[in-house]
């Protein structure tokens, strides 16, 4: 099942976000996004995979995000997120077990019945929990996305492709203690 995931769905709020909605005097939100998702979603890229954003809300917060970290496909204002799932894959050419969504909550539950790997974090409604292939130890906004990215990429070899660009410029003369784990590509 694994193997074949390359493309990768991200809901917003819960997930990128530990789902607290800040809002300023004048009405905006401020959220909270988490560094090592953000450089997750980079690797997850880097390798040739695909990623959207699908949220049930519409923020400039989200789309000022998701260019920061290299997702173009962004998706807003679905209150229904099924429609919205085809979409995303008719435009990557992706049939549905091919991708893997990130949710948490009741309005994510069709698209989680529907992709190959539905995954909700470990803060998720217990109906996401139930219906998901995986639940993340990591809550959202504190590293479920970049959990989910490195066991899909561990499983499909690919995460030594990630590693390897830093470890290959580490001393030799490194301690064995403190080199990171040799992945197999
Ligand atoms: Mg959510």
């Amino acid at each position: 099942m694994l193997d074949r995931i390359d493309l990768l769905i991200l809901d917003v709020d819960g997930v990128l976000t530990d789902g607290r909605i800040i809002y300023d005097s004048r009405g905006a939100d401020v959220k909270a996004f988490n560094v090592l998702d953000g450089q997750g979603v980079k690797y997850w890229l880097r390798v040739g995979h695909e990623a959207a954003i699908l949220s049930g809300r519409a923020s400039r917060t989200i789309r000022i995000r998701a260019g920061d970290i290299g997702i173009e496909a962004v998706y807003e204002n679905a209150k229904d997120k099924l429609p919205v799932l085809e979409k995303i894959l008719k435009r990557f050419g992706r049939a549905a077990d091919r991708a893997c969504y990130i949710g948490d909550d009741l309005v994510d539950l069709p698209v989680m019945a529907r992709v190959g790997f539905a995954v909700a974090t470990a803060g998720a409604a217990p109906e996401a929990r139930r219906m998901a292939h995986y639940v993340t130890r990591s809550g959202g906004g504190a590293g479920a996305v970049r959990e989910t990215i490195e066991l899909i990429l561990r499983y499909q070899g690919r995460w030594g492709d990630v590693l390897n660009r830093y470890t290959d410029q580490l001393p030799d003369d490194l301690p064995a203690l403190r080199r990171p784990r040799k992945e197999q590509p």
